[in-house]
């Protein structure tokens, strides 16, 4: 039986995906660690508090647990990865060479590793992009993320690591709230509509970018992570739907409808205005059988229903 090691397990995607791996692998085959102790159910199954840029504390984890497969989810995400670019290039690069390297050592079955968006710039094709194209980001998240899909594909040609990797649209879930990114409206403005506030978006209102549901966000890491049909060792692309934050807030308004939206873009437009508009993923679907299940209108009214059971259980 594998044992696995997610580290930045208390993050948006950490939190949900750690419960899943613990379903699937039982709760002594899953370690989760982060750089603070979680301040929920986490802390009732293994868990090491972990700084993944320190490799000696990193390889006494992985010895201790006797770790077979790593999911390094941690990273400084695009927008406060632009407020202080040295600082995030160091998180973000020393932590994947980090676990590439103890991976390599250890001689681990597996390693996963999240791309981005985001390595995908103003001189990329913005509709439909495709897997294969121009990709300068402008962003040092962008950059970080560029570069780590290529160290995981040299892993891979050099020393046979197989390491696997999603560029995921904005992620959106009720479980936790986003940690810095450009898409975080879209997980705020649900929140602000339940407690009947106006909704001021960081994004004009026609920023069209792609996104997922958290759940087919898991289903797709969990996919690539068992499938034996993977011929890519970057990132493949993979998306859920795309829309502007004036049509999220229609979709809301179809459920509560006096929701009320107004515009306010801040520096994250930029970001958002380098960003693909929407992603072709039709080598995902031909390569490992991508699909997914949400479109907005059925993401909107699942959000809405669980974050309303939520709030009712904490009044
Ligand atoms: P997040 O910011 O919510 O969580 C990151 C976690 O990593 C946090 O719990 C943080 O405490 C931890 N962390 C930070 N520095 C650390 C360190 N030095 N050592 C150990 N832990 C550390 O991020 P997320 O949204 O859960 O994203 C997870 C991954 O998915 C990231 O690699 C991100 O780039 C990628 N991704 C996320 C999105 C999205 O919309 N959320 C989109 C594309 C890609």
């Amino acid at each position: 039986m594998d044992k696995i090691l997610v580290i930045g397990a208390c993050g948006q995607l950490g939190s949900e995906l750690t419960f899943s791996l613990r379903d699937i692998f039982g709760e002594q085959n899953v370690v989760a660690s982060d750089l603070f102790q979680p301040k929920n159910e986490l802390s009732e199954g293994l868990f090491e508090q972990l700084d993944v840029t320190d490799g000696k504390r990193l390889d006494e984890v992985v010895r201790k647990h006797k770790i077979t497969q790593i999911y390094h989810l941690a990273a400084i995400l695009s927008a406060k990865g632009e407020q202080n670019p040295l600082w995030a290039w160091q998180i973000n690069m020393d932590g994947l060479l980090n676990v590439l390297e103890i991976a390599k050592a250890q001689k681990m079955n597996k390693v996963y590793w999240p791309s981005s968006i985001a390595t995908f710039g103003p001189s990329t094709p913005k509709s439909n992009t495709p897997q294969t194209t121009v990709m300068e980001p402008s962003t040092v998240y962008g950059i970080s993320k560029l570069t780590g899909e290529l160290w995981c594909q040299y892993y891979f040609d050099k020393y046979g690591l197989d390491t696997r990797s999603l560029r995921y649209p904005g992620l959106i879930g009720y479980k936790s709230l986003p940690g810095g990114g450009t898409t975080d409206y879209a997980v705020d403005i649900y929140h602000k509509a339940l407690e009947g506030g106006e909704f001021e978006c960081f994004l004009s209102e026609n920023t069209y970018l792609p996104m997922m549901y958290m759940p087919d966000a898991l289903k797709a890491t969990l996919d690539i992570m068992h499938s034996d049909k993977i011929k890519l060792h970057t990132s493949y692309n993979v998306s859920g739907m795309s829309f502007s934050p004036k049509e999220m807030g229609e979709s809301i308004r179809k459920e509560i409808p006096n929701f009320e939206m107004s515009y306010q873009p801040d520096f994250r437009q930029a970001i958002a205005d380098s960003w693909p508009s929407s992603l072709d993923d039709s080598k995902a679907r031909a390569d490992w059988g991508w699909k997914p299940k949400f479109d907005l209108q059925a993401m909107t009214a699942d959000m809405l229903l669980n974050l309303r059971k939520m709030k009712a259980v904490s009044i």
